[in-house]
């Protein structure tokens, strides 16, 4: 019998395995039989090394709004490269950028830059702790903000939480309290009990990292209030939505005003950045003025300064046709997904808002981390295979966002729906 020619992709990724922990540097990316290597991408494809193209529904994990390598940032970039890439020095961009960020989100009356998601929420907790006195913190289940100590933890509904990762201290994990998403009883009455010592809540405002999930009517008004009651910072981590489900984020579409706020993901617009900001009392508590240390030699680099203040500056130009499209394809997108599953009689839920979404392989309405978990993977695992044997790409887990851009065509639309709608009847045969 024939041996089948490895493809590059495989090629690569046996390379990678030697010399790269699982062969990638962030876990998420690895899936069976192995990850697919990248050429190159543009608009709502990417090529692969073995120049396949494929449909992108993962974006770079919710990192472009408008697809791939968009002009407009590019140019930025190489106008800004010409000039020096880093100095160490402030830039009148990052005022142009604090601005404009400002402008955009006005709970956001001060703003820090940082290189990752992960960054920014790590300084906005201690900022938090620094600014109240207290140090105990609350998010929730299934909620992620980044791969830093004190967030990954497993609940413990109120009492101490444990580590979700090996090298983690049991003694951080404690400062943190694990509440129920969309749980407004449980998570008040957390609230109530630690209010001496809890500094926090953070919580994204629609989950998107067990899949996306929306807040219930109520819930989000509920945690702003009482957060307000009992002097609790409200941190709003709007990595995901910032900038996706509406130009101002969750808090301008739920119309709800956090003391601090994380940025990320299409804040760059694909370059890395991200900030975090709120109130001014809060946010002069930062060194130098305060005596709340956050430092970072790139932070607020030009290159990435000038890709987000072109991203920015092009969505709130073209803000009154992208959200409202992105809006409609995604309603089209997920009304057309439901009525697949409901012809294939799998039990399947489809959840999502705005340019976000995802399939959950469960018969139970997903609300929180324990109704995602009712999901079966290996069945969502099928699904991811079958796509890509289509040639349409989804971030390979069942607890994953998908993400539409302005790029997604209704041509592709059409085509990601004959996908999905052969891969539903394949999976429930
Ligand atoms: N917060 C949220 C809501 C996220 O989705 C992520 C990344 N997926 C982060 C924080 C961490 O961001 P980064 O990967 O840039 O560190």
């Amino acid at each position: 019998m024939a041996t089948k020619l490895a493809s590059r992709s495989e090629h690569l990724y046996r390379r990678a395995r030697e010399l790269i922990p699982g062969g990638v540097n962030s876990p998420v990316r690895n899936y069976k039989p192995y990850p697919l290597f990248i050429d190159s991408a543009k608009d709502s494809r990417f090529r692969t090394v073995d120049a396949e193209e494929f449909l992108d529904y993962c974006m770079a994990y919710g990192a472009l709004l408008d697809g791939h390598a968009q002009a407009e940032v590019g140019e930025a970039v190489q106008k800004t490269l010409a000039r020096g890439w880093i100095y160490g020095q402030p830039t009148e961009m990052e005022v142009e950028l604090a601005s404009l960020i400002k402008n955009l989100a006005p709970s956001m009356e001060m703003t820090r830059l940082t290189n990752s998601g992960t960054e920014a929420t790590m300084h906005s907790l201690r900022l938090a702790r620094g600014f109240t006195g207290k140090q105990k913190i609350l998010k929730f289940e299934g909620g992620y903000h980044g791969a830093h100590d004190s967030i990954l933890v497993k609940a413990g509904f109120g009492a101490s939480s444990i580590p979700n990762s090996e090298g983690i201290s049991k003694d951080v994990a404690k400062d943190t309290l694990v509440s129920r998403f969309n749980d407004e009883e449980l998570t008040t009455k957390i609230i109530e009990d630690h209010a001496h010592e809890l500094a926090a809540v953070i919580v994204e405002p629609v989950m998107g990292n067990m899949g996306p999930i929306l807040p219930e009517p109520g819930f989000l008004e509920s945690l702003r209030k009482i957060t307000e009651e009992e002097h609790v910072v409200l941190i709003f981590d709007e990595v995901i939505t910032g900038f996706r489900i509406a130009l101002g984020g969750a808090q301008e579409y739920f119309r709800i005003r956090p003391d601090m706020t994380v940025l990320g993901k299409i804040l760059g617009g694909g370059f890395p950045i991200a900030a975090f900001g709120g109130r001014r009392e809060i946010m002069e508590k930062l060194a130098p003025l305060g005596g709340v240390y956050q430092a970072g030699t790139y932070s607020g680099n030009p290159v990435s300064v000038a890709a987000s203040l072109a991203t920015l500056q092009s969505l709130k130009r073209r803000a009154g046709q992208v959200f409202p499209a992105l809006a409609r394809t995604g309603e089209q997108l997920r009304r057309g997904m439901s009525d697949l599953v409901e012809s294939s009689r799998l039990n399947a839920q489809v959840n999502g808002i705005a340019s976000m979404f995802q399939i959950f392989f469960t018969d139970h309405s997903v609300t929180d981390y324990d109704s995602a978990k009712t999901s079966d993977a290996g069945k969502f695992d099928k699904y991811f295979h079958a796509l890509l044997t289509s040639r349409v790409f989804v971030p390979p887990s069942q607890f994953e966002t998908c993400f539409l851009s302005t790029s997604h065509t209704d041509d592709d639309i059409q085509l990601t729906l004959e996908a999905i709608g052969s891969t539903l009847t394949h999976l429930s045969a």
